[in-house]
């Protein structure tokens, strides 16, 4: 099958005519002088999605091909412009520090505004790595007093150390948002401390942690403002005893019984962490399974290895209150999602995680920029907003909210802007979650799929029949992959199991270059390993 795709017109990816289109020329190297055959599997059938998928295929290509380059990007078109900055990124966090990091490499002058003192946003100072600081060492814990014993290892009594095992946390982050900082000072980009407020489409006012005002001009305003914890009417968060992730990160004692409302990522994998520490934790949950998005197959078999290890599951249960009580202790008030008696129950914890929602910058609305029903900037594939020069990136938009996310968009956001092409494949986002063992996904799965009407296969594989699982004994788990029937390219593949996380990155991969799962089974693995999905 030769490459049949229909071309968008020359200002298709709103790069001037002086630059040339190189969707364009990309097209014309690939249909004029490769005439490259191309899979069925490769062709989307949302054309754009083909387009820009290929596109992002060319720089790869020319290392094997000698092709002309595209043009290459042109920052001295924005260099030359009248603005102090290029681009002022409001919001430090995995969108905002990638995006000034990357415009700064392309040429571009650029700073990013920070209010919280601290670089990394969300996911540094209060999110995945102080998480995963507590996720694993919990389960070396949880390790250390369950299992070492049937492994030939004696410790004796082993007790935690929750100042030490925060302190260790506290450590990692204080590490890894100093070297962000470091980043900045090497790339010379500005890193401008303060919160920061739209003034119009050139124009950000930053109050500095001293309390004095400045204005920084740019020909580019990037939003990357983040998310917070969505609230629950009614429930008030003192992060004492009702908590949200941020206060679960840093509870005082190992509680006794503690409630995790909702079954998301965030919820199981800290309601996890409390639980390995020896806490009675209880996920109430509304709907009636857990972990969203998840394939529902794998779902049940995670839900089922949580109950192994102690967690407690209320499903198809919603909560009606949570307060504080005389004794300190906090009453939950809960019932049947569809009616029924009411129940209460007293915990010391509750930890609310019923999602997150989108952090918006003052004088956003003020400057005209269009938010949809959910509080999201609405943004075009360019990550412009309706108001020229001002685009949003990560959390605040739509799409999954996840680190590695917000920065494919931060990177994507200023390659349009230095005048390049960006293009962020958003069926090739891993989810992942860290518990133990761990679950992890890339593209759709089987409903969505069959919702669609797809002719799919689906293949799956039991952890337990791999020699590495049996070797380190830890074999819960399996993997499913699920193929277009026709051109066995793989639309998804789940894995629940040891290191599922690091697992994926090849199903990731695979998915991102159109492979089909005979590819990844003739693709020779090291053995023992852990399971290839595909043999
Ligand atoms: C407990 C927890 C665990 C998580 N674990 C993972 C994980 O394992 N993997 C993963 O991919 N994702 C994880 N996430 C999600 C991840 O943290 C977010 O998706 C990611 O941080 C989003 O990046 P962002 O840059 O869009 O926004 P954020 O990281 O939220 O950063 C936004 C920043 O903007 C700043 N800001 C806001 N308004 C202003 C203003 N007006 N002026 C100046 N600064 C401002 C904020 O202070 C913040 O620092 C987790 C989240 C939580 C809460």
């Amino acid at each position: 099958m030769l490459l049949s795709l229909p071309l968008r017109p020359p200002d298709c990816l709103g790069v001037g005519v002086s630059l040339g289109c190189p969707v364009v020329n990309t097209f014309s190297y690939l249909a004029a002088i490769l005439t490259l055959p191309l899979h069925p599997s490769l062709v989307h059938s949302d054309p754009d999605r083909s387009e820009l998928h290929l596109l992002s295929r060319l720089r790869h290509l020319q290392r094997f091909v000698s092709l002309p380059h595209p043009p290459p990007f042109n920052p001295s078109v924005i260099l030359k412009s009248e603005f102090p900055y290029d681009v002022v990124v409001i919001g430090g966090g995995p969108g905002g520090y990638v995006a000034a990091i990357k415009a700064a490499q392309l040429g571009l002058k650029s700073a990013c505004v920070e209010g919280r003192g601290t670089l990394g946003g969300t996911c540094l100072n209060v999110g995945c790595i102080p998480s995963k600081s507590l996720l694993h060492n919990s389960h070396l814990f949880h390790q250390a007093k369950h299992d070492f014993a049937k492994r030939g290892i004696d410790v004796g009594e082993v007790t935690v150390n929750l100042p030490q095992m925060l302190s260790q946390k506290e450590k990692s982050v204080k590490q890894l948002t100093g070297g962000i900082e470091g980043l900045f000072k090497k790339n010379k980009a500005t890193y401008v401390k303060g919160w920061g407020k739209i003034l119009n489409n050139s124009e950000v006012a930053v109050t500095g942690p001293d309390g004095t005002e400045s204005i920084i001009k740019a020909k580019n305003i990037v939003i990357a403002t983040g998310s917070e914890s969505s609230p629950f009417p009614g429930i008030e968060v003192d992060e004492e005893v009702i908590v949200s992730s941020t206060g679960a990160l840093s509870l005082k004692k190992v509680p006794e019984k503690m409630i995790v409302i909702g079954g998301g990522v965030i919820g199981l994998e800290l309601g996890s962490v409390w639980s390995r520490l020896g806490a009675d934790v209880t996920t109430v949950e509304y709907l009636d399974a857990i972990g969203a998005g998840m394939d529902a197959d794998l779902a049940k078999v995670f839900k089922k290895t949580l109950a192994d290890q102690g967690m407690k599951f209320k499903l198809s249960t919603k909560v009606i209150s949570a307060k504080k009580n005389v004794n300190g202790k906090v009453d939950v008030v809960i019932q049947p999602a569809k009616g029924g008696p009411e129940e209460t129950v007293e915990v010391d914890i509750v930890l609310l995680a019923i999602g997150r929602r989108p952090v918006l910058p003052a004088g956003l609305k003020e400057a005209g920029v269009a938010i949809d029903k959910r509080g999201r900037v609405i943004t075009d594939a360019e990550f412009k907003t309706n108001v020229p020069g001002i685009r949003a990136i990560g959390d605040v938009i739509a799409g999954p909210m996840l680190a590695h996310k917000a920065e494919e968009e931060g990177i994507a956001a200023m390659e349009h802007i230095a005048g390049g092409h960006g293009h962020v494949n958003y069926n090739t986002i891993p989810s992942v979650i860290y518990t133990w063992p761990e679950v992890a996904w890339v593209g759709k799965n089987e409903k969505e799929l069959r919702a669609e009407g797809a002719d799919i296969k689906v293949g799956n594989f039991p952890f337990l029949a791999n020699s590495r699982a049996k070797t380190i004994d830890d074999f819960a788990g399996t993997i499913k992959i699920i193929a277009d029937a026709k051109t066995d390219r793989i639309l998804g593949a789940h894995i629940i199991g040891p290191n599922a996380g690091e697992l994926i990155a090849e199903a990731v991969l695979a998915v991102e270059y159109g492979a089909s799962s005979e590819d990844i089974a003739r693709t020779c693995h090291a053995h023992p390993v852990s399971p290839n999905p595909h043999t």
